[in-house]
Order: structure tokens, then sequence, then C-alpha cells
């Protein structure tokens, strides 16, 4: 499942950096934006195939941006990661009862994540065939 086009809204540069660095080593697209309001643009522009979710944003924050994107048709359906700094121990299970697909908590750990984004893309798009 690689080369899928996967849109990072972050709006701290080296999370941003780590992020798209490890997805791009994986074969992916990337495309980046610092706020959820340039993100919802994008997300309308370019349909990733992923969506990796800041929560805490300048302006709009990331779980009123999930919702915008649930109640435009166009782009209902992109999954969406919530990543949060956000130590709560049941974040995970809020962060998916706000209707994110998954959840990574920063510091991003390298195996954690690029399991994540794997496992939602897949259950989005059903099994990669290739071996
Ligand atoms: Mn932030």
């Amino acid at each position: 499942m690689a080369g899928e086009l996967i849109l990072i809204i972050e709006d701290n540069e080296k999370n941003r950096k780590l992020v798209r660095d490890l997805l791009q080593v994986k074969g992916h697209k990337t495309i980046e934006c610092e706020t959820a309001e340039e993100g919802l643009k994008l997300a309308l522009e370019k349909s990733p195939a992923l969506v990796l979710m800041d929560i805490q944003l300048p302006g709009m924050d990331g779980i009123t941006a999930l919702k915008q994107l649930r109640a435009d048709p166009q782009t209902k359906s992109i999954p969406v990661i919530a990543i949060t700094a956000s130590a709560m121990t049941n974040n995970r299970q809020a962060m998916l009862a706000e209707g994110f697909d998954g959840y990574q908590s920063k510091p991003i750990s390298l195996k954690d994540f690029l399991g994540e984004v794997q496992r939602v893309l897949e259950s989005h798009n059903g099994p990669s065939t290739a071996l």
C-alpha cells in the first residue's frame, strides 16, 4: 500500500518533518499544512487517501476539523488519524468516540505510527494484494 497520498495537518515543524520523513521512506506521497482551515481546503482539492490530524492547532482544532470533513460529501469518507500530545490514558477511546479512524500520541513512535497508518489504510481500502 505504498504510493498513497497522505495529508499531514500539524503546526509543529519538527513533528511535521518526522511524520513526512517516515511516510516518504515507506513510499507514500505527502502534502502538509499548519492549520485545520488550510487542511480542509487541501482535503477537498487533493482527495488524500488518509489525513493525519493534530488535535491542538492554532485557530480551528482537529476535532472540529474532523466534523467539517465528515459533514462534506466529498471528504466524509477519507480516513483520519488523530495525533495528540496529551497523555490521557483513555485518549484513544476518546478520539475514536469522536469519530477518528485511528489514534497516535506524541512523541511519535516509529513502529506504532507506521503500523497505525497501515492498519487504517487497509481497513479503508481492503488488504493489499502485494507480497
Ligand atoms: Mn499542535
